[in-house]
């Protein structure tokens, strides 16, 4: 394949990479934004292994065909609660691999460019190995914190920030050693010195951010995923990943952003690796009190009597794949006339978006799927709230406790409403590991069991 020819393959992929992410913007266009995104691939892929750049294709079509395999069979096996963990390792090996591309580059590059040229080549490389490493390491403590391999709640070290900007000094200092000596010896010392400082850099500033803050690092790490990739495609001169990188990194960047405004963060604050959370400790289990019991038949009474019902789901509906019954909850209600409608936090779940996927997924018409900000109003107007297997995001803690690690973020205000009924298997907290008021207030009854069993109950009472 000529240059001309990839070259225009490379603007085509890019274009269709752009479709995409327009098409994922919105449910309805979804399907074709995922498939805008796979055709732009398989060009990508195809122009690249055919290019006239590249050697060894028998080499690159055994590693493609064995990681090809493991991906299937991952993909396969995922369950729906398990993407945001795939997704988090999958970063990690975007950084992994930009950290590799920087070594072998710095190893392997083409001897004789001109002074400037050498060193715009030898930034590119510190930068790409840098970014790629902290990427790296902040993947993997992002795995394990969604996996609950690792604690959820923030690492608060003495002195964490002075580490964090010592670390970044420090690694700025040996970009400019790195960049200006002439010995070989130095230039990998500076390199190795400065790679073993970033991946401490990106395990301890993920490690400090606490549960409730999560999904931002999922959305950040993400971008920082793409500026990985973006550098790696400066190091190996390819425009295509340097346009594909810029725009994961850039769209990543947004989404953190929408997330910090939707949780009433600082989006510095947060990348900054939970700069100025030094304030929420305690409470954790200050409110203790008595909570009440209902059944399923009860709750299905309720039900029938009430003329208007919110259902806030959370992850514990994905966990107990409970959307199905919901949807046919949702429908018997609406059948009988009785006003139903759902409110959808920006972080329920353990995915930006995982509720409206499961929803979606049974068949709930989007137009009763509201926003926290659409339906926070009309909980006072409302009979009776099915809180789904959600816990952090209807805890008033956050509002009326400055104490709270998750002070600040706003909840889905369901307490103002007739009756609550909580669904979940046990007193225990939520992702967080902050304790929940709304359990022992007044108007407040728990339905305990898995939330599909607890589900079906009520729909074989209704
Ligand atoms: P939470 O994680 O706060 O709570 C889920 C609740 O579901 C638990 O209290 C659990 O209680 C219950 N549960 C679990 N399994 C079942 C089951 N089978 N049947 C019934 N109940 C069950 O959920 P929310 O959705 O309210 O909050 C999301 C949290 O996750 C937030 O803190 C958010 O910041 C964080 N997060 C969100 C991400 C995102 O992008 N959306 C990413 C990473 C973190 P019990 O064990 O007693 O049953």
């Amino acid at each position: 394949m000529s240059g001309g020819l990839v070259t225009a393959a490379y603007i085509v992929a890019a274009i269709l990479f752009i479709c995409s992410l327009a098409g994922l913007s919105k449910h309805e266009t979804s399907k074709q934004g995922n498939i805008f995104g796979m055709s732009g691939m398989a060009i990508a892929l195809l122009a690249t292994i055919f290019g006239p750049n590249t050697g060894n294709v028998a080499w690159i079509l055994v590693a493609m065909v064995i990681g090809g395999a493991i991906g299937l069979r991952l993909a396969k096996k995922v369950e729906m609660t398990e993407m945001p963990e795939l997704v988090a390792i999958l970063h990690s090996f975007v950084g992994l691999a930009a950290v590799l591309v920087g070594f072998n580059s710095y190893i392997d590059h083409a001897p004789g460019l001109a002074p400037v040229m050498e060193n715009i080549h030898l930034t590119e490389v510190f930068l790409g190995i840098f970014i790629g490493a902290v990427t790296f390491t902040g993947s993997l403590v992002a795995f394990g914190k969604l996996r609950g391999k690792i604690s959820s709640s923030a690492l608060m070290l003495p002195h964490r920030h002075k580490m964090n900007l010592a670390a970044l000094v420090v690694s700025f200092l040996l970009m400019l050693w790195f960049v200006q000596t002439d010995s070989t010896g130095a230039q990998v010392f500076a390199l190795l010195l400065m790679t073993i400082i970033a991946l401490v850099f990106g395990w301890h500033l993920v490690a400090s951010i606490g549960g409730a803050d999560m999904p931002v690092v999922v959305s950040m790490l993400n971008s920082y995923s793409g500026w990985a990739a973006a550098a790696a495609g400066f190091m190996l001169s390819n425009d295509l990943l340097i346009v594909t990188g810029a725009l994961v990194g850039s769209s990543g960047a947004i989404l953190s952003y929408i997330m910090c405004k939707a949780m009433n963060r600082s989006f510095i604050s947060v990348i900054a690796g939970g700069f100025g959370t030094d304030v929420s400790v305690g409470g954790e289990s200050d409110e203790v009190g008595e909570h009440r019991e209902i059944t399923a038949e009860e709750t299905a009474e309720m039900l029938k009597a009430s003329s208007s019902v919110v259902i806030t789901p959370g992850y514990g509906m994905a966990v107990a794949q409970a959307q199905y019954p919901v949807a046919e909850i949702t429908e018997k209600l609406r059948a009988r006339g009785i006003k139903v409608r759902f409110g959808i936090h920006p972080v329920a779940g353990r995915l930006p978006g995982h509720m409206n996927v499961l929803l979606a997924e049974a068949k709930v018409p989007y137009d009763v799927v509201l926003e926290m900000d659409e339906i926070n109003d009309d909980f006072s107007d409302t009979d009776t709230v099915l809180v789904i297997g959600a816990n952090d995001t209807v805890n008033p803690a956050a509002l009326e406790d400055p104490r709270s690690p998750i002070a600040g973020m706003p909840v889905l205000e369901v307490w103002k409403a007739q009756n609550v009924i909580v669904f979940k298997r046990s007193m225990s907290t939520g992702y967080a590991g902050v304790q929940n008021p709304l359990f022992f207030k007044g108007n407040t009854q728990m339905l305990f069991g898995d939330a599909k069993a607890s589900v079906e109950g009520i729909l074989r009472a209704l």
